[in-house]
């Protein structure tokens, strides 16, 4: 691994000094929408990476670090010490490599992925602590043939893994076996393939070291730190696969300094340590490939939450995001195509059957290859704990259920919902009936504490649609009126969420009637929900006791629970102000508030926007200075609909202070928008609002913003 180090070492010296003579040292080098520079270089040695000249500076680091002399492998100290060296030195060398490829445009590779931007950690991040990944597998190498090769991704996807895949071996690459082997790769299906040689896993390895300084808090060049978080938080472990070089050796030794231990099937000596990995093994074998990925969970101390539902295709959240494309349909619903809803209703216990589930209408066998039929999904639950509160909570989850059946396709909900059923769905036995027996066993298995009985009834023909349909609408109109009419007011209890402090240890989100959390996936009513479900879990009721200020939102009681809960570091909370004491920010936030001081008003920005925003900071860099569980005056990460909640930083004047925001953004909240510029008063606030289309400068904005007579400029001072 030495060799292998130093070899990669020269290589991108060798690159580097070619890239300096054809441009020039100020060259400027970097990987897409990251606000971390080369991330390694940045987390390990706390080195900006912005020219090809400081990227000089990160080689010259890489050769020291391994050294001439091969590691002594009858020292065992000295012999890990020097091969983990040896490994940094690689990765180091490595991520100095991929940035110049992406210089000279050679990255991404075809079909890989390449370097995953700062919003995809955010986004993964959020699924990992709400538990729908549960780790992450990297593979590298080649499985012995295509069909082993799907074989282990769909045993990861069946225990929600995310899987990164990438590497090859004798010129062939676990990725094009997956693609032989007919295996749909993409984010949606948790198969991410990063790149076909060795060197692109360095986009895995700078991929977790950023969940620490992005959710951790943690600062650029706290190495150790940054590796105690990968090691104790980030459950992730690599499949070494079909075969091993000295580059690979020095990567690997790379991935056992990041804190990822390595399963292999290959014969190598089993490498056991404490404090390298998060348990003692740091390298183990395991030659079946039909027991490689237990070994490897175990290894990892991964937990799997794994239920067995007596449907005939696999399911788990991995099949999530898997399209069933019209040239696999077998058959579909609703849509533009056909007549259908879904609707879930709340039951006294004594009047359904627990588990029932009615076809009414034709199963799948009477119905013909590539036809149009109506559905209607009807649920109902029943439980000592259920409210009616929490019935729309539970129909949402129909999409999620659903589509984690693999070759079932859910799309929308209520009466404008679509599904596919897949051919190869049908060909294993799927049958109409099976939607019920898979809705019915995921409303038990996640929702078990509020809901005690489920009976599902699928009904296939028309008439029968046409029968339940006004009953449904009706219910989805009253709820929308009910929940319409909650207010901060109207309740003496908020709810905490605190799933966030896996990554970002101080953060809590205090969710409120008229605030979500800031990931955009809590409510007020899905965490008094989450609560019932899991009384001792991350979302605490927290009365809010005595105000203390009613117009920045500020409660003895909230602040004793949110300084108690941010092990001290927060002791008040404003839930309604971006300057005083505003809430903290662990990294999930949909969208930043950003105060803009010339403007005397707020941007907001969305996390999918790239380009520059007035603040002078793209998303990624102002999520840097956000995020970390950190309160951050003047800065707030929140909820895509906080923005038009009527509470949205009303100490500071609410919507009127928002004087830019990108216009997908303006485009996504739509109506809510503008019937929220209307309630206030200014029905033309929308196109006072200025985007990216009008200026990212915050002189032109502020020239804009007078041409339009935008109100934040008469507004009281900001600061
Ligand atoms: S509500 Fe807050 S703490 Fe909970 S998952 Fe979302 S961002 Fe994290």
């Amino acid at each position: 691994m030495v060799s292998g180090a130093k070899k990669i070492c020269i290589e991108a010296e060798e690159l580097l000094n070619n890239a300096i003579k054809e441009k020039s040292s100020d060259m400027q080098i970097g990987f897409p929408e990251t606000a971390f520079y080369l991330p390694l270089a940045n987390a390990l040695l706390g080195s900006e990476v912005k020219t090809l000249s400081d990227a000089k500076k990160i080689l010259s680091a890489a050769r020291t670090l391994s050294t001439d002399i091969p590691p002594d492998e009858n020292k065992w100290d000295t012999f890990l010490k020097d091969a983990l060296n040896s490994g940094v030195s690689a990765i180091l060398a490595e991520e100095v490599i991929c940035a110049l490829r992406y210089l000279n445009g050679k990255e991404p590779q075809e079909s890989c992925f390449g370097f995953m931007p700062d919003t995809l950690l955010r986004s993964l991040g959020i699924q990992l602590v709400d538990g729908r990944i549960s780790g992450i597998a990297v593979i590298l190498g080649k499985a012995k043939d295509d069909k082993a090769a799907v074989d282990i991704v769909r045993d990861l996807q069946k225990r929600n893994i995310l899987t990164l895949v990438g590497g090859s071996v004798d010129g062939v690459s676990i990725i094009d076996q997956l693609k032989e082997g007919g295996l749909h790769t993409g984010l949606e299906s948790y198969v991410v393939p990063f790149g076909r040689d060795t060197v692109s896993i360095v986009y895995v390895l700078n991929f977790a070291i950023r969940a620490a300084m992005t959710f951790g808090g943690i600062k650029a060049g706290n190495a150790k730190a940054c590796v105690d978080y990968v090691r104790e938080r980030v459950p992730a472990f690599v499949l070494l696969l079909g075969g091993v070089d000295e580059l690979k050796a020095a990567t690997g030794a790379g991935a056992l300094a990041a804190g990822v231990p390595i399963i292999t099937d290959l014969d190598l000596p089993e490498i056991k340590a404490p404090g390298v990995c998060a348990h003692e093994e740091c390298l183990v074998k395991e030659f079946d490939h039909t027991k490689i990925v237990q070994k490897a969970i175990e290894a990892r101390g991964i937990k799997v939450k794994m239920t067995q539902i007596p449907i005939p295709v696999p399911c788990s959240a991995a099949f999530e995001g898997e399209r069933v494309r019209k040239e696999n349909m077998f058959v579909q619903f609703g849509g533009k195509y056909s007549p259908a809803f879904e609707y879930l209703k709340m039951r006294k216990m004594d009047e359904i059957e627990d588990g029932k589930v009615d076809v009414v209408g034709p199963e799948i066998d009477m119905m013909q290859e590539g036809s149009n039929m109506p559905l209607g999904i009807v649920i109902e639950v029943a439980g000592r704990k259920m409210l009616q509160d929490y019935e729309p909570i539970l129909e949402r989850q129909i999409h999620k259920f659903l589509n984690y059946a693999m070759g079932i396709f859910h799309m929308g909900q209520r009466d404008m919902n679509w599904m596919r059923i897949s051919k190869d769905a049908k060909k294993a036995g799927f049958k109409i009936r099976h939607l019920g027996v898979l809705l019915a066993a995921k409303f038990h298995d996640e929702y078990g504490a509020i809901v005690d009985k489920v009976c599902v009834r699928l009904i296939t023909d028309e008439s029968g649609i046409k029968k339940l349909l006004p009953e449904a609408r009706l219910a989805y109109a009253a709820r929308d009126e009910r929940l319409a009419g909650m207010t901060d007011e109207s309740v003496d209890t908020f709810y905490s969420c605190t799933l966030c402090q896996s990554f970002a240890p101080d953060h809590v989100c205090v969710v409120s009637p008229e605030r979500l959390g800031l990931c955009g996936a809590y409510s007020w009513l899905d965490a008094k929900a989450a609560h019932e479900i899991t009384p001792t879990g991350g979302n605490q009721p927290i009365k809010k006791g005595k105000t203390l200020d009613a117009v920045k939102g500020i409660w003895d009681g909230i602040n004793t629970f949110v300084y108690d809960k941010s092990h001290q570091r927060v002791n008040q909370m404003s839930i309604y102000s971006l300057i005083d004491s505003p809430m903290t920010s662990c990294g999930c936030f949909e969208c930043i508030v950003a105060i803009v001081p010339e403007a005397n008003g707020v941007m907001v920005v969305n996390r999918e926007y790239t380009g520059e925003t007035p603040a002078g900071m793209k998303f990624a860099t102002l999520a840097n200075s956000v995020g970390g569980g950190n309160q951050t005056p003047g800065f707030l990460g929140v909820g895509r609909l906080y923005i038009v909640s009527k509470k949205f930083i009303s100490a500071e004047g609410g919507l009127k202070r928002i004087v830019w925001m990108p216009k997908e953004l303006k485009e996504v909240l739509g109506h809510k928008l503008t019937k929220r510029c209307e309630e206030i008063g200014v029905p033309d606030l929308l196109d006072k609002i200025a985007d990216e289309t009008v200026t990212t400068e915050p002189v032109e904005l502020v020239r804009y913003l007078e041409k339009v007579k935008h109100p934040a400029l008469s507004m009281p001072p900001l600061m």
